[in-house]
């Protein structure tokens, strides 16, 4: 077994990071596997080289050893590329030169109806989707790095052919270890379900050059990891994980999506609350047994 814990070096690691942590870490320790590390720090803007020492130095203070070196996700851009190379290759993408503002200005239009929010926000209106290539297949041109890089989403189910319709909740056998998806809404019933409710998804950044889908799958693979454990949040993210790791012919971890760790009010921590950064706690006296205890796993 080997976990992997995958954080963004933009801010401290508070409790949310440290439940994830924890649970993977004890996990792949309780089998007498491996528990890796991985900094995700593609996007260059936020991305910090002090908030990546303060967060290893919590998980070390929290008993959270590391095995091998630490992936570094910005040192990793040729990986990314030869991903993109193949997704290229086989016609799965092509470039779009939306902003924001086209884009909402196309799902405000009349026939379109209420846009559906996929994983990454409101699902993408097909706009640039055979407009760039000259009516070509895209593959005859070199891929474009200047432009984003959108998934075809129609040319991926049909690479994927039946397997996609034969899949079981639409994520190819369900590959989680809980015993099966919480409620009818997770299970994807046909191509349709990818078309309407992921849709065309952005791959490849103009700003980064890979994105964080793209990154997570191939690394994930990279770092041969068997398991991975992630917040409730990340649900719909791991369908398209799972269709990418198909797409590029990677193997499929075994996913455990936990619950949100939430604050006395039963509000769900945000991401960036530094009211619970693990530093305050540190500063304030805490143990790190205490920090398992506030999160649930002591
Ligand atoms: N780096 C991401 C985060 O901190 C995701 C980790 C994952 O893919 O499981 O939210
Ligand atoms: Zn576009």
């Amino acid at each position: 077994m080997r976990t992997r814990f995958a954080p963004s070096p933009t801010g401290p690691l508070h409790l949310g990071h440290a439940y994830s942590a924890i649970l993977a870490h004890d996990m792949a320790r309780a089998a007498g596997g491996e528990f890796l590390l991985r900094m995700e720090d593609i996007d260059r803007s936020r991305a910090r080289p002090h908030w990546e020492a303060m967060i290893c130095d919590d998980l070390a203070w929290l008993g959270l050893a590391w095995d091998g070196p630490v992936m570094r996700q910005s040192e990793r851009m040729p990986a990314y590329a030869a991903a993109l190379d193949r997704l290229w290759q086989d016609d799965l993408l092509y470039r779009c030169t939306c902003t924001r503002r086209d884009i909402d200005a196309a799902l405000a239009a009349p026939q379109e109806g209420v846009p559906a929010a996929g994983p990454d926000g409101p699902v993408y209106p097909g706009t640039c989707r055979g407009k760039h290539c000259g009516g070509l297949p895209c593959s005859m041109s070199p891929r474009p790095t200047e432009t984003h890089l959108r998934l075809d989403m129609g040319n991926a189910c049909g690479c994927l052919g039946h397997r996609i319709d034969s899949a079981h909740g639409g994520t190819f056998g369900l590959p989680f270890l809980e015993t099966g998806p919480a409620h009818p809404g997770d299970v994807f019933t046909s191509r349709d379900d990818y078309l309407t409710r992921i849709g065309d998804i952005v791959l490849a950044r103009r700003d980064m050059g890979t994105s964080y889908h793209l990154s997570v799958v191939v690394d994930d693979a990279a770092q041969g990891i068997t398991h991975v454990t992630r917040g409730k949040d990340l649900f719909e993210a791991t369908r398209i994980h799972v269709l990418l790791q198909r797409l590029l012919g990677l193997p499929t971890p075994l996913y455990h999506h936990h619950c949100l760790i939430r604050d006395e009010h039963g509000k769900r921590l945000a991401k960036r609350d530094d009211a619970r950064a693990i530093r305050k706690f540190r500063d304030e006296g805490a143990s790190p047994d205490d920090i398992r205890r506030m999160v649930g796993l002591a």
